[in-house]
């Protein structure tokens, strides 16, 4: 599934603050050469500024995924390092030869698509998933969600708390 962030942007332009939504991963399954454009426009992740109307690219990693071409591909335009931590994460997953541990990291839109066009054209390789290991797929989302668990708990618990100590108090 695609993945879509609701960001907090300040415009680089008059400054002022605004909510946009961006794509971190695009799906493209069913794609061709000719027609993933349809998929991936050209205004993908520009976001215009709602203050003075202003338009750019939120220089954010975008990871273009086919799978069931098998390929995925980075548009990176600044060193972004939790590319590094989310391919760490896809090879303990996927396995580190998997083409989402592997994926290519692209700075320029152009030559992001282009990359894109050669895996449909086969001019690269596309190899699609050969190992899935759940058991580390649930390691790493155990992992991210037991510390919302427990601050979740700890505010629960202080809310129970207050009124106790208000009742020892009152009586
Ligand atoms: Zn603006």
């Amino acid at each position: 599934m695609s993945k879509i962030l609701d960001l907090q942007i300040q415009c680089p332009n008059c400054r002022q603050q605004y909510q946009a939504k961006v794509f971190r991963t695009l799906w493209g399954d069913g794609c061709t050469a000719a027609n993933f454009t349809s998929r991936l426009k050209d205004d993908t992740n520009i976001v215009p500024c709602p203050h003075c109307g202003y338009s750019f690219r939120v220089p954010l990693g975008l990871m273009y995924v086919d799978v069931k071409t098998g390929f995925a591909v980075w548009y990176e335009p600044q060193p972004d390092p939790n590319i590094d931590d989310e391919a760490k994460q896809y090879a303990a997953i996927f396995g580190a030869d998997s083409y989402y541990a592997k994926a290519p990291r692209v700075k320029d839109w152009e030559e992001f698509k282009h990359t894109i066009r050669r895996y449909y054209t086969g001019e690269l390789k596309a190899t699609p998933i050969t190992k899935f290991d759940f058991s580390s797929l649930k390691q790493q989302s155990s992992k991210s969600a037991t510390p919302q668990k427990k601050s979740g708990c700890m505010g629960v618990l202080l809310l129970l708390l207050i009124p106790i100590a208000l009742g020892i108090v009152l009586i």
